[in-house]
């Protein structure tokens, strides 16, 4: 299902260049916009102004020039040779959140349904939509508060924990796809599972915003729950170094934290770049790690794990850029 609204040249003020209302960076160090704190800089960094701005932004770039969205940066590395191509910074531009009756093109629900619907856009995080809908007796987004990154990079990871993932919320997303036209999908046009979500039938576009619908409850409980969660995570986690979460993907009826460790690695060292001593999941920044300490890291568990255990781990981090 997919719907398309472009955008004329007079609802958007002008044509070319001139129209764009955001703000480049140049040869940005892109370790002060990713968790990890390492790794290299991009040679052009846009934060748009505002939707219609960013919509004018995609269609002024050429098709070969790649264009990477980019939400807190918990799950990115950005290699020490820096990103080619624009990265676009979305946390704080898009930043709507609503309840809403319904979803464009589908019927409200009956007056007694005992759900509701929240709009988020791409750049509000992801732990303010977790409190906004415990806030409005929303419950079942509680899982949301302990995900430290954007709505758009839950919904393009599937984010999840605790049994939940983002996509069994979704009813409905909003994409901007390369020609800089919006669009409405429903998750029947995607492959959804396991940190992924892809179209059927691939294009390149981007979260704008999502519909979550939650139920009706208590939002006293629900806001209990996030601070037992919230809890729960200190004691798990290594959450005073920085570091992206959870490296590897868990394998099937398994853990990676458990493979790691028992491969010998926990504490395993390249440069500033350590297995946490904490959760062997996760790899942290001691203080001056690059991105190829880093990358380094995760290749030799990778060996390592696959040599001991026979099992080959799958990366749930996103890589991007040159190698140095
Ligand atoms: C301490 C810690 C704990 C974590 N715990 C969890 C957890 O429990 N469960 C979990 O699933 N993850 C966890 N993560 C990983 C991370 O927070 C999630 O994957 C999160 O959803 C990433 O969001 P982001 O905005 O930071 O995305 P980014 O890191 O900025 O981007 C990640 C990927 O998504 C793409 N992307 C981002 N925004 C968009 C968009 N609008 N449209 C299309 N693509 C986009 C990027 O291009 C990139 O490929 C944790 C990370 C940390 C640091």
């Amino acid at each position: 299902m997919r719907h398309n609204y472009r955008m004329s040249e007079t609802d958007m003020g002008g044509g070319g260049d001139t129209v764009l209302r955001g703000r480049f960076l140049y040869n940005e160090p892109m370790c002060k916009h990713v968790s990890w704190r390492a790794g290299g800089a991009a040679r052009r960094v846009y934060i748009p102004a505002d939707l219609e701005d960013l919509t004018w932004l995609v269609r002024s770039i050429p098709a070969h020039e790649p264009i990477h969205m980019v939400g807190l940066g918990s799950n990115l590395l950005v290699r020490d040779g820096g990103v080619r191509g624009v990265v676009v910074l979305l946390h704080g531009v898009l930043k709507k959140i609503a309840l809403e009756a319904r979803t464009q093109g589908m019927p409200p629900p009956p007056p007694d349904s005992d759900t509701g619907l929240i709009y988020a856009q791409a750049g509000v995080p992801a732990p303010k939509l977790a409190r906004f809908a415990a806030n409005h007796n929303l419950v079942g987004g509680e899982f949301w508060a302990g995900i430290p990154g954007t709505v758009g990079g839950a919904i393009a990871m599937n984010a999840g924990c605790y049994g939940s993932e983002t996509w069994d919320r979704l009813v409905q997303v909003q994409t901007l796809d390369r020609l800089g036209q919006l669009n409405e999908h429903r998750p029947e046009d995607y492959v959804i599972g396991y940190r992924h979500a892809a179209l059927k039938h691939a294009h390149e576009e981007w979260f704008i915003g999502g519909w979550f619908r939650l139920g009706k409850g208590d939002g006293h409980a629900s806001r209990e729950i996030i601070k037992q969660l919230l809890k729960k995570r200190i004691a798990a986690q290594p959450l005073n170094l920085p570091n992206a979460g959870s490296v590897f993907r868990n394998p099937p009826g398994d853990f990676a934290a458990r493979l790691i460790e028992l491969a010998g690695l926990k504490g395993h060292r390249i440069g500033d770049a350590q297995v946490s001593m904490k959760h062997a999941n996760f790899i942290v920044n001691l203080g001056d790690a690059t991105a190829t300490d880093i990358e380094c890291l995760i290749e030799h568990i990778e060996e390592v794990v696959e040599a001991r255990t026979n099992v080959r781990l799958i990366r749930e981090v996103r890589i991007i850029g040159e190698r140095k």
